[in-house]
C-alpha cells in the first residue's frame, strides 16, 4: 500500500530534492539538505461510551461528506495536536451530542483500518453525563443523537465501534 510522502518530490522545509531513506524497515521521505524526515503515523481518535441507568449507549449519527454518512457511531473524533486524550473525548461529547461528561476507564483501545489509507488508533473512554437529566442535542458533525440498547443498535459506522458493542450486549 502506498505510503503518505510516497510521492513527494521536494522538502517541504526547503525544496531540497527529496530522498527516500528506509528507517525501521520503511522508507521515509529524507531530506538531505536541512535533515527533514517525514514519518507517516496513524492519527489518533477519541470517543465516549456513554450509558444511562438502563444500561443504554448514546450513539451519533454521522452527517453528509463524513465516513460512513448516516451511520451511527459513539461521540468521536481526532486528538488535536497538543489536546489531552480525556480532553479530546469530553469535547467530542460536548460537540457532537451536546452533553457535559465526566470520564471513566478506558474500555477499548483499538486500531481502525476502515480506510486503508488514512489507518487510526481509537481510545473508547466509559463516561458519564454530569447531569443526568441532560437532553443530548446533535451538534457539530452529528445530525442525530439517541439512546440504543447495545445488543440492538443502527447501522454502525465503524467496525470497532461494533466490536465494543457486541461486548457490552454480552455484558464483558
Ligand atoms: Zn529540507
Amino acid at each position: 500500500m502506498p505510503l503518505p510522502g510516497d510521492d513527494w518530490v521536494v522538502c517541504p522545509r526547503c525544496r531540497t530534492a527529496l530522498e527516500h531513506t528506509v528507517r525501521g524497515g520503511v522508507p521515509r521521505p529524507t531530506c538531505p539538505g536541512c535533515g527533514f524526515v517525514f514519518f507517516a503515523n496513524p492519527g489518533v481518535g477519541a470517543a465516549c461510551v456513554i450509558r444511562d441507568g438502563g444500561g443504554r449507549v448514546l450513539l451519533v449519527q454521522r452527517g453528509p461528506g463524513q465516513f460512513g454518512a448516516g451511520r451511527w457511531c459513539f461521540p468521536c473524533g481526532f486528538v488535536e495536536w497538543g489536546e489531552d486524550v480525556r480532553a479530546a473525548a469530553a469535547r467530542e461529547a460536548r460537540e457532537e451530542a451536546g452533553v457535559e461528561v465526566v470520564l471513566g476507564e478506558v474500555v477499548q483501545v483499538a486500531s481502525n483500518f476502515h480506510e486503508p489509507g488514512k489507518p487510526t488508533i481509537g481510545v473508547w473512554f466509559a463516561a458519564t453525563m454530569v447531569d443526568l437529566a441532560a437532553a443530548p442535542i446533535a451538534g457539530d458533525d452529528a445530525v442525530a443523537v439517541a439512546w440504543f440498547d447495545p445488543a440492538a443498535p443502527p447501522p454502525l459506522a465503524f467496525p470497532t465501534d461494533a466490536a465494543l458493542l457486541a461486548r457490552l450486549s454480552a455484558g464483558r
